[in-house]
């Protein structure tokens, strides 16, 4: 455990927080700065900073714990839509460096702008791209 982790002291019980699910490896809990009604980070209770270092194991029981919710929202909240975002890395965003997946309750009009515009300022080929990638 990092001491100097938010995160990692909200999983060992040493820092306050509203947990909606727990099981051995993972821990949700409500973002105490929502930006929706249920707005909910889930968290590996080991430390890794982003997509890149954490275990795919330990990523896999991220998105089956942000699957339970997604249902049990529905169910409590009523609300059966989402926006499920993880950002790694200071250039995408990430504020708090151990990994998190933000579940985000979504409803229809709800002025949240969120995902994925088109960017008009970017030129790249993607055929060059996808030679880099496979080879
Ligand atoms: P990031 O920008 O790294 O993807 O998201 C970090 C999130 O953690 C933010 O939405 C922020 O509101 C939330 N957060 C930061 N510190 C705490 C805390 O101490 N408790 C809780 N519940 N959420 C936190
Ligand atoms: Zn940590």
């Amino acid at each position: 455990m990092a001491s100097d982790c938010i995160f990692c002291r909200i999983a060992a019980g040493e820092v306050d927080a509203l947990v909606v699910a727990e099981d051995d490896r993972t821990m949700a809990f409500l973002d105490s700065s929502p930006i929706s009604e249920g707005h909910t980070l889930v968290i590996p209770k080991a430390h890794y900073k982003g997509i890149v270092d954490i275990p795919e194991e330990e990523a896999a029981g991220v998105m089956t714990m942000a699957k339970r919710l997604a249902m049990l929202y529905e169910n409590r909240l009523g609300i059966g839509e989402f926006n499920v975002m993880q950002s790694s890395g200071k250039a995408a965003g990430q504020t708090v460096f151990h990994f998190h997946m933000h579940i985000v309750p979504r409803r229809t009009d709800d002025g949240l702008s969120l995902w994925l515009h088109k960017n008009e300022r970017l030129r790249t080929d993607i055929r060059e791209v996808y030679r880099k990638i496979v080879g």
